[in-house]
């Protein structure tokens, strides 16, 4: 017999599913022909290993699943992959017909979902009761407005940035091919609060949060490369050395595959 547990979005008590942590997508599509995945970690000990399996654990419920699916990752999951829609130029990537919400949202619950995952691999991100029930509140519904006065994306801002080797060191191929797991720190500044990031398709997500931010300024400032509401996102192109922990992170991958005869 299964047991029944509690989904994480509707708090129901039914038989959860297998849910991805990360969307199953961006592994599949860098499996490629092996079905495998190059899996390496931060930490100088451990090895590359080769693996099929991406994060997933039971969390939702089949209806918060197909929700989250036809909401957010039907539109979320391809958009950095569009061709059609999109001008290019050496500075920025301006996706046209944007959808903000859809996009803002789906962002928003791949963050969530790493918050509230139990797995030893997303211990480091937690945010906290307070905000994991805003973000589901907001996922749940659909919407940004945490209440009449508060909107989400005045809490979490959102930046997007196109990282390529402006030196032509790296292949593209490569940069894009390396997705870099969810990671949280410090901005520059500890006054600035926190940040949380990943990096997938060439494209690095940087969340903002900040805690003590006054709620004046939370309304007002905006970030480097912030998505915001409009028809179009121009997302800056910018050189990977710019991004120390990529940058970093890039020749550690190389050099291990090196050592370990994977390239
Ligand atoms: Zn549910």
């Amino acid at each position: 017999m299964s047991s029944l547990l509690v989904c994480r979005l509707c708090d129901s008590q039914c038989k959860l599913q297998d849910s991805h942590i990360i969307p199953r997508s961006y592994f599949k599509s860098m499996k490629g022909k092996s079905g495998q995945l190059m899996l390496v970690s931060i930490d100088e000990s451990v090895d590359p290993a080769l693996s099929n399996a991406d994060p997933k654990e039971k969390l939702l419920c089949r209806d918060c699943e197909q929700h989250i699916n036809t909401c957010y990752e039907m539109y979320g999951t391809r958009f950095f992959k569009q061709h059609q829609k999109v001008t290019k130029t050496k500075e920025r990537v301006v996706f046209n017909q944007f959808r903000y919400k859809e996009f803002y949202l789906y962002l928003i619950s791949i963050l969530w979902r790493v918050s509230v995952s139990s797995l030893r691999r997303y211990k480091h991100i937690e945010l906290g009761e307070g905000l994991n029930n805003y973000l589901k509140y907001c996922l749940k519904e659909n919407t940004l407005n945490i209440n009449s006065h508060f909107k989400i994306d005045d809490y979490f801002k959102i930046s997007v940035i196109r990282v390529v080797d402006k030196k032509n060191q790296l292949d593209d191929t490569l940069i894009k091919s390396i997705f870099f797991d969810y990671n949280c720190e410090y901005a520059d500044t500890i006054e600035e609060g926190l940040i949380y990031y990943f990096m997938v398709d060439g494209f690095v997500i940087v969340y903002h949060f900040n805690p003590e931010e006054s709620i004046d300024s939370l309304k007002t400032k905006r970030k480097y490369a912030q998505i915001v509401n409009g028809k179009k996102l121009v997302v800056p192109v910018s050189d990977i050395r710019n991004f120390k922990q990529f940058a970093d992170g890039i020749s550690m991958i190389i050099n291990k595959a090196i050592n370990h005869g994977k390239l």
